[in-house]
C-alpha cells in the first residue's frame, strides 16, 4: 500500500488493515463468495449493479446452476439467458452477458480476460465491473469506485460538504488507487464497499460503530450525513397505460419480443412515450397501450381503457371486461400507473392480428422470459388490489 499524502490520510497502512480486520470479521456471507473464481465473481458484479444483493442471491445461485462456465452461457439461446434473469430487471445487462460469453468463446478460445483492461473491452463492463473482477478474481491491484465505495472514500477525505465537491473524478480516482494494497487487493475493495452498504450507509452512517472512524475527516467532524452533498434528483415522471389479461380456458394471450402497443384511439392524444423500447427486448408481453401523461378524469379513463379492449377483441369476447386493478411499477425515470384489464374470450377464439403477430396463448407459469412488470400484472388476479 502506498502513502497516501491527501489529505491527511497518513497512516493509509494502519487504516488499511483496521479495515481489512474488520472485513474478515464482518463479510457477509455470500453465496459467490464462497469457492470464488473469476467467472463466478464475473456473474455477480453484473447483477449487482443497481440491484441490492437480497434480490441478487437467487438469481445467481438459479444462473450458475444452469450456466455454471462461460461455454454453458455461451451455448444457450438468448431467450433462456433471459427467462433465468427475468425478474432481476435492467434485462440489457443480460444481453451484455450473453454476448460478451460468446466473445470470448467465439474469439477468446474460451479464455476469460487476464486483467482488467481485457475486462474493460467486453460488452457490458464498465470501469467499476472492471475493476471489481480484476481485483477480486485476478488479484489485480485496482480500485473499483461503486457508489459505496465513493461515498466512503469522499467522506474520508472531506470534512464537510463544501470541501466534498472537490472529490469526484480524477482526484478521487487516484486516492483510491492509491489505497488499494498489493498483497489483497480484491478484499479490499470488497470491504471498502461492505463498509459504505453496512456501516458507513448514505442516509445514516453509523460513525461509532464505525473501524475507521479515527481516520475519517467527515466522521471526526461529525458530518457525515452531510457528506457529499446529495445530488438533485430529477422527479420521476408519472404516466398511465393499461395491459390486458386476455385468458382463453387456462391459456394466457403472450406476444412475443419486440411487439410494439398495441394501435390507441387517436383521441387519447400524443403518447408520453410509444412503448418500452428496447428496455424489455428479447422478452414476451401482454397487449399494452402506449403510455400517456395521467389524465384530468381518473374515471373517465378507466372507462376508456374497458371500452378499448372490448372494440380490440371483438365479439369473441365472452363476458364484458373489468378492470381487475391497478399496478404501480418504476422503469428508468418514468412511475408507471398500469390499469389491468381482464378479458375471457369464447371457445377457440383468436385474438385480433393488428399488432399482435406471432401471439400464442400459453399456460403459466412459462418458461419464456417475462418482465417485472408483466408479472406484476399477472399477479393482479390473485392478488386483485380494487
Ligand atoms: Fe463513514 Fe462515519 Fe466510518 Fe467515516 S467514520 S467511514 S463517515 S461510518
Amino acid at each position: 500500500m502506498t502513502e497516501v499524502r491527501e489529505p491527511d490520510l497518513i497512516d493509509a497502512q494502519a487504516m488499511g488493515r483496521a479495515l481489512l480486520d474488520w472485513f474478515d470479521r464482518h463479510a457477509r456471507d455470500l453465496p459467490w463468495r464462497r469457492n470464488p473464481d473469476l467467472y463466478r465473481t464475473w456473474i455477480s458484479e453484473m447483477m449487482l449493479q443497481q440491484t441490492t444483493v437480497a434480490a441478487v442471491v437467487p438469481f445467481w445461485e438459479r444462473f450458475i446452476a444452469r450456466f455454471p462456465d462461460v461455454q454453458a452461457l455461451a451455448a444457450a439461446d438468448e431467450a433462456e439467458v433471459l427467462a433465468l434473469w427475468s425478474g432481476l430487471g435492467y434485462y440489457r445487462r443480460a444481453r451484455m452477458l450473453h454476448a460478451a460469453a460468446r466473445r470470448i468463446v467465439g474469439v477468446g478460445g474460451g479464455r476469460l480476460p487476464a486483467d482488467r483492461d481485457g475486462w474493460a473491452d467486453l460488452p457490458g463492463v464498465g470501469e467499476y465491473a472492471a475493476g471489481a473482477i480484476a481485483s477480486i478474481g485476478l488479484g489485480e491491484a485496482v480500485p473499483a469506485l461503486d457508489a459505496n465505495a465513493r461515498r466512503v472514500l469522499v467522506r474520508w477525505a472531506a470534512a464537510g460538504p463544501e470541501t466534498a465537491a472537490a472529490w469526484s473524478g480524477t482526484r478521487l480516482r487516484s486516492l483510491a488507487a492509491g489505497l488499494v494494497p498489493a498483497d489483497r487487493p480484491g478484499a479490499w475493495n470488497e470491504a471498502l464497499m461492505e463498509l459504505g452498504a453496512t456501516v458507513c450507509r448514505a442516509r445514516d452512517p453509523r460513525c461509532r460503530d464505525c473501524p475507521v472512524a479515527r481516520w475519517c475527516r467527515a466522521g471526526r467532524a461529525g458530518t457525515a450525513a452531510l457528506v457529499p452533498a446529495p445530488a438533485a434528483r430529477t422527479a420521476a415522471q408519472p404516466v398511465v397505460l393499461s395491459m390486458a389479461l386476455v385468458r382463453r380456458g387456462d391459456e394466457l394471450l403472450l406476444l412475443p419480443p419486440g411487439c410494439g402497443p398495441v394501435p390507441a384511439p387517436s383521441a387519447w392524444g400524443e403518447p408520453a412515450r410509444a412503448d418500452l423500447g428496447g428496455l424489455h427486448r428479447g422478452l414476451w408481453g401482454l397487449p399494452t397501450t402506449p403510455w400517456y401523461r395521467p389524465p384530468a378524469d381518473d374515471q373517465a379513463w378507466q372507462q376508456e381503457q374497458l371500452d378499448h379492449w372490448r372494440c380490440w377483441i371483438g365479439p369473441a369476447l365472452a363476458v364484458p371486461p373489468t378492470c381487475a386493478g391497478r399496478v404501480s411499477h418504476a422503469i428508468t425515470r418514468y412511475r408507471l400507473a398500469v390499469t389491468v384489464v381482464a378479458m375471457t374470450l369464447t371457445g377457440a377464439a383468436e385474438p385480433p392480428s393488428a399488432g399482435v403477430a406471432g401471439a400464442i396463448w400459453t399456460r403459466l407459469p412459462t418458461h419464456r422470459p417475462l418482465s417485472k412488470l408483466v408479472r406484476k400484472v399477472v399477479a393482479v388476479e390473485s392478488h386483485p388490489s380494487g
